[in-house]
């Protein structure tokens, strides 16, 4: 079972909206989420694990 992300990677807030996503990091699994605001935003993500920069 995989961990899932509590906080926006990009905003830090925590992802309590039913519109947060999290999903793991496409290079290391590690848990990766995203507010909201940082999806209208179109804000990179970057996995706090690996490094991974991704749209
Ligand atoms: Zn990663």
């Amino acid at each position: 079972m995989t961990e899932r992300a509590t906080h926006c990677t990009s905003s830090g807030l925590p992802l309590e909206e039913e519109a947060s996503t999290a999903f793991p990091c496409p290079n290391c699994n590690h848990p990766i989420g995203r507010s909201p605001q940082s999806r209208n935003q179109g804000v990179t993500y970057v996995c706090p694990n690996c490094g991974f920069k991704g749209p």
